[in-house]
């Protein structure tokens, strides 16, 4: 029996998580697997319940679990002191998740303003200008006066390596392309850093062509060619920027999926926020929710060898590319279907 933990989050976050257990749960069923999904006490109605939006015991409780997912959140409308950190950036650094992969691909039926684009953005999610975990106390952004705000950007040999080691080790299970995405022209010790570094790791992976893009100039290439890239690998900001960027060029943010990962541990989050604007309404896509559960069901089972958690995912995947592609579809794609209808038409599949 596998147990995935859940929590649930804040904005669509009630909505859409939901959907994932619900697909989750029946891909695994078709596949004779056991699926014990624990809940957890997370977001701001765990600042209600418990004064903490990540409080202890959720933290207790993911120390025994391999997998869960974790619906958006909406930090920034927590009161103070609980907006200062963010509920993600606590559970990364406290479980060292240390890669955060979100792939970008059209599907067929889904009107995408970049039909082929099919790229594995590889992001760094440990530190950078992410001010909320960069630093080992304190954060990484300061006042020394009311009027002057400061930020500390951090890159490290050790991040750059692991972080470039498995955007290389990706790129072998694809199309064998990574794009180092930096900004060393301008940001020339910080990102100049990221760059060698992976330039290092790149000469241990013969069989991988690597190259090179800025950052501005890699937004431009992403719409002008996007199938030129395969995976591209760069550091918090940068891959974060990207990423929606991606997501929105395959047809919709309500598609991005992303996974969370150290070496033995994974979290399913898509790459969109809480959707405040939509909440409550029916209207979310919960398609990167379910993918990205699918995706940390498959990781966990390559990590294990477990041949029933890869077709797990393998039924899910499929489901949502069916449903998608029979033009079942939520309002951010041109459909009318609501967050449940969608869901529903998935389900039917599996
Ligand atoms: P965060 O910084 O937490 O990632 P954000 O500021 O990037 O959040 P999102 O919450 O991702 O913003 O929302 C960006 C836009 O995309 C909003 O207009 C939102 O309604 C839309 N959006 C995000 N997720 C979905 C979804 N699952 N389905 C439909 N629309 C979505």
């Amino acid at each position: 029996m596998l147990r995935i933990g859940v929590l649930t989050g804040d904005g669509i976050g009630p909505e859409i998580v939901p959907a994932a257990i619900a697909v989750a749960g029946a891909a695994a069923r078709a596949e004779d697997i056991e699926v014990e999904w624990v809940e957890l006490p997370f977001g701001r109605s765990a600042i209600d319940s418990h004064g903490d939006p990540v409080p202890g015991e959720t933290l207790c409780a993911l120390d025994d679990l391999d997998v869960w997912v974790m619906g958006p959140h909406d930090s920034a409308s927590y009161p103070a002191p609980h907006s200062e950190r963010t509920p993600g950036a606590v559970i990364r650094t406290r479980y060292g998740l240390f890669a955060n992969l979100r792939p970008a691909r059209a599907f067929p039926g889904v009107r995408a303003t970049a039909r082929d684009i099919d790229v594995l953005i590889v992001r760094e999610n440990t530190e950078g200008l992410y001010a909320d975990r960069n630093m080992f106390a304190g954060t990484g952004e300061f006042m020394p006066t009311p009027d002057v705000a400061l930020a500390v950007g951090m890159i490290t040999r050790q991040a750059s390596e692991r972080i470039a080691r498995v955007a290389f080790e990706a790129a072998r299970e694809r199309s064998s392309h990574v794009t180092i995405v930096h900004k060393a022209n301008v940001l020339r010790l910080t990102t100049g850093l990221f760059r060698d570094v992976c330039r290092e790791v790149a000469a241990e992976f013969p069989d991988v062509v690597a190259d090179e893009q800025h950052v501005d100039a890699m937004a431009a290439h992403l719409v002008r060619r996007p199938s030129d890239f395969d995976v591209v690998v760069t550091e918090n900001l940068f891959g974060d920027i990207l990423s929606d960027l991606a997501g929105e060029l395959a047809g919709s943010l309500g598609l991005a999926a992303s996974v969370n990962c150290s070496e033995t541990k994974v979290m399913a989050q898509a790459t969109h926020g809480a959707a405040p604007d939509i909440a409550g309404r029916g209207l979310a896509n919960p398609a990167a929710i379910i993918m990205s559960t699918a995706m940390a069901v498959r990781r966990h089972g390559e990590a294990t060898s477990d041949g029933g958690l890869i077709a797990t995912a393998g039924r899910m995947e499929a489901a949502v590319a069916d449903t998608l592609a029979q033009s079942t579809a939520t309002a951010d794609l041109g459909g009318t279907a609501t967050t449940r209808g969608f869901t529903d038409a998935v389900l039917e599949r599996i």
